[in-house]
């Protein structure tokens, strides 16, 4: 809902196409040569597929022809992540590890990966194999090109379940009708950030990291690049729908105020509803005399106000605690401990 009068911005998140002509020209071409490029990767409970996940991966950084480090994050495993990721480590000088003390959640520990990287291009990406490895070389190509981020846009989402796929569907267009910005439905996580992304990103101080809105907030040269996402190649995903519910409510919260102002709106309707029942109450008491008075249409009444108060309260809540959160101002996360940086 426009009532900030801010213009939607960073409408120019073309996929990959004809629509991307205009801003093509205005681009300043880069190369990697001589660059570095970070992958970050956070990892919850993911021992399953680590090795598959490093196979893939290796085969595509080799062929980049770029400097590159692995900046992997244990959120707080409990299985074997991360002393396998230790072992890597201790191998691997490209594999560097931050564990952090407890799992602090997904966007937490991305932005932990982000905030240790060193690359001239940060590339996040999921460990499940969820997002191609593959398509980082596809990334690099267009960050050449000019672009700024550059995303991976799922063309489906047939891995999806009908129910995720119609939840996702819904929150994107609530998202996007009552924020300032516009994120691109298809896109998730995985995408190539230039480091002057990162640093304006680095400079977002807030607590509630909705990863996505943030990425689109920053605004740069913007451009999809069109994948088939698949299905987890092993393990369990730590999403289910309480814990999507609470993530869709952390999105909107944090980038609108426009669930607190509706009952302003929602108020005054109902106030002249009221009037209007009023006036129409004591016409019809004048013109018909006295009756008796309906029960079961007052309760009904009274319960329907009630229960709006009650959801008012509730989002007003939502914002509040919301407010605690940031005012409090504790880490984003904490580490414990830091393998294979230099620094
Ligand atoms: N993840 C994490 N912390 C969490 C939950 C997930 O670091 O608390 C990581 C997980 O290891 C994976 C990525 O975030 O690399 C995406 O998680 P998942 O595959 O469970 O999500 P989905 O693909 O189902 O949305
Ligand atoms: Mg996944």
């Amino acid at each position: 809902m426009g009532w900030s009068g801010a213009a939607k911005v960073n409408r120019a998140a073309d996929i990959d196409g004809a629509a991307a002509e205009p801003a093509a020209r205005a681009l300043a071409p880069r190369r990697r040569e001589g660059k570095r490029l970070s992958i970050v990767t956070p990892m919850h409970n993911e021992a399953e597929v680590l090795d598959a996940f490093f196979a893939r991966l290796d085969a595509v950084i080799g062929g980049l022809g770029m400097e590159v480090e692995i900046v992997c994050v244990d959120d707080g495993s409990r299985d074997s992540t991360l002393g396998a990721l230790m072992l890597r480590a201790m191998r691997d000088r490209r594999v560097k590890v931050v564990a952090l003390a407890r799992n602090f959640g997904k966007e937490a520990a991305l932005t932990a990966g982000i905030d240790a990287s060193r690359g001239d291009a940060v590339v996040p990406i999921d460990a499940d194999l969820q997002d191609p490895p593959e398509l980082i070389a596809e990334f690099v190509k267009r960050w050449e090109e000019g672009y700024d981020v550059v995303y991976g846009a799922r063309s489906d989402r047939s891995s999806d379940t009908p129910l995720k796929r119609a939840t996702a569907f819904l929150f994107y267009r609530v998202f996007n009708y009552v924020s300032d910005l516009d994120i691109p439905e298809s896109a998730g996580d995985f995408r190539l950030l230039d480091r002057q992304v990162v640093e304006a990103l680095k400079r977002l101080p807030e607590r509630n990291r909705f990863m996505k809105g943030l990425f689109a907030w920053v605004g740069f040269r913007q451009i999809g690049v069109p994948y088939v996402r698949p299905q987890r190649a092993a393990g369990e995903s730590s999403f289910g729908y309480l814990r999507l519910w609470r993530f869709a409510l952390d999105g909107i919260t944090s980038f609108s105020t426009a669930p607190l102002r509706i009952w302003t709106a929602l108020g005054f309707v109902g106030a002249v509803l009221a009037v209007v029942a009023a006036v129409a109450l004591i016409v019809w008491v004048m013109v018909r005399g006295r009756e008796v008075p309906g029960y079961a249409s007052l309760m009904v009444a009274i319960l329907l106000g009630f229960a709006i108060q009650m959801i008012a309260f509730g989002v007003l809540g939502e914002y509040v605690g919301r407010l605690y959160q940031e005012v409090k101002g504790r880490p984003i996360y904490v580490v414990r401990e830091r393998i294979g940086f230099d620094d």
